[in-house]
């Protein structure tokens, strides 16, 4: 038995060695990671089916109140967000205040779309100014309760079809930008979205975000230059309180576009990226996998990027969404991305059913970027105790962790998504500290922005664990 104890002993140690092949736990993080095992492994006990299916969000009130592992998660510090969309990182509270009853904002009560108008003759037919409509409301807090409802996703739009629930959810997205993207609320949304995640933990962001999105009075956009001159201002004010924060954008496209769109946008995205180059680190084409244009069918402008990159004398890398999808007898984007060269996945959930490739991602340090929350309430996967996040960490793939489009989902940060896998499928301090490494390893930082990052990270990492121990002592 001695024997066999030590082959045990040895065997457990090689695949540990392998799976956090770059990170180191001190003895302090070695106490810290058994008491969050013991704490999960009792907070686990006392939930059923019910809370891990459809719907974990509307748990929320009360994990929030009484999960000590949600309060842990909300203090660990994440490294960084590599998947969010900028359109889709609204805190709602913040809107409710600043933007919901702005003189300027109008809304359309039968498609429950906001816009911005200059005053009540330029508005368009059906839109009423929404501060007036309140003055008028007798019932003021059923009307906030109202229109905040409007704002993310909620549990009765799952009630349907994955196609329908998608339908919603972009309707969602339009109906707000019409607002928030005016040129002069912007900077101040853009500035609240990065405080959030700054409180939460998080001290880089590559976002995803639309060029030429935001627009003047008139409903003109603004250029290019312009749009970035917007975010430079901003990160700058941000960077004077912080630091040590860094920011970047991965510029999207739409999957609904034509080739020639694709290619000219790959153009004007290079042209950016050469006069802003420490904004901007890559490239990719968003929406619905299942909807719109396969990645082959887009490969004839994809293709061109490496000719054009040495035309214009700058390069962008891919980081593609795929394998997000139920149809996986027909959909073939991951086989795709990665031929034409994607330097991480967003998301990668459907690589559990395609060990060849998961193999090739694991050699070639193709890191995913996995959204577990937008997983479920886009009903990719129902109970989340099935997300494969720890398969892929598991098998040594590379795995961060990320939001996606928290303010559609109804909350700020990335805590929401470290609980839910965390709670729903096993994951530990120290796997959660493996992704916020990896998070910061596969990030576009350059090699001493990495190291600063991690040597940041590792102190703050040493700082929670004394707290967490201490604020957790009778278990
Ligand atoms: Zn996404």
């Amino acid at each position: 038995m001695e024997d066999y104890l030590k082959k045990r002993q040895e065997f457990e140690r090689e695949i540990t060695t392998a799976k956090y092949n770059g990170i180191a736990f001190t003895p302090l993080e070695e106490e810290a990671n058994k008491l969050y095992r013991q704490i999960l492994i009792s907070e686990r006990a006392t939930k059923d089916d019910s809370f891990y299916k459809g719907y974990t969000l509307k748990h929320r009130e009360q994990f929030e109140k009484e999960s000590r592992i949600f309060k842990a998660i909300q203090k660990l510090p994440k490294g960084a967000v590599l998947h969010i969309h900028t359109d889709c990182c609204m805190d709602i509270d913040w809107f409710m205040e600043e933007l919901a009853y702005h003189e300027n904002t109008y809304f359309n009560q039968e498609t429950s779309t906001f816009k911005y108008f200059q005053n009540a003759e330029k508005a368009e037919p059906g839109f009423k100014n929404l501060r007036e409509e309140r003055e008028k409301a007798s019932d003021k807090s059923q009307f906030d309760a109202q229109i905040r409802k409007c704002l993310f996703v909620q549990e009765e739009d799952r009630m349907v079809s994955k196609e329908n629930i998608w339908a919603t959810f972009e309707k969602k997205i339009m109906s707000i930008a019409g607002v928030t993207y005016f040129r002069e609320h912007f900077p101040r949304y853009l500035k609240k979205y990065i405080e959030n995640f700054i409180k939460d933990g998080v001290i880089h962001i590559e976002a995803r975000a639309f060029l030429g999105f935001t627009f003047n009075e008139d409903g003109s956009n603004l250029t290019v230059k312009e749009e970035m001159e917007i975010y430079s201002k901003v990160l700058n004010e941000v960077k004077a309180e912080h630091p040590y924060f860094t920011y970047q954008l991965v510029i999207q496209g739409l999957k609904m576009w034509d080739v020639n769109q694709i290619e000219q946008y790959m153009r004007d995205a290079l042209i950016a990226k050469k006069h802003h180059p420490e904004l901007i680190c890559a490239f990719d084409l968003v929406q619905e996998e299942d909807a719109f244009k396969t990645m082959l069918e887009m490969a004839p402008a994809l293709i061109k990027m490496k000719e054009m990159q040495a035309e214009i004398g700058v390069e962008l890398p891919f980081v593609f969404h795929g394998g997000e999808s139920l149809h996986t007898l027909k959909n073939t984007n991951l086989f795709d991305v990665l031929l034409l060269g994607t330097k991480r996945i967003g998301h990668g959930i459907n690589l559990s059913q395609h060990s060849y490739l998961l193999e090739k991602i694991k050699n070639d340090e193709i890191c995913l970027e996995i959204c577990p929350v937008s997983n479920q309430i886009l009903k990719y996967i129902d109970d989340i105790r099935l997300h494969p996040i720890k398969t892929f960490l598991n098998y040594g793939v590379k795995v961060s962790i990320n939001p996606d489009d928290p303010g559609f989902f109804g909350y700020n940060g990335v805590s929401m998504d470290f609980f839910f896998v965390s709670f729903g499928t096993q994951l530990d301090y120290k796997d959660l500290k493996l992704c916020a490494y990896n998070s910061i390893q596969y990030s576009f930082l350059s090699a001493d922005q990495k190291k600063a990052a991690w040597e940041e990270l590792e102190k703050r990492f040493q700082v929670w664990c004394k707290w967490f121990i201490e604020s957790n002592p009778s278990s």
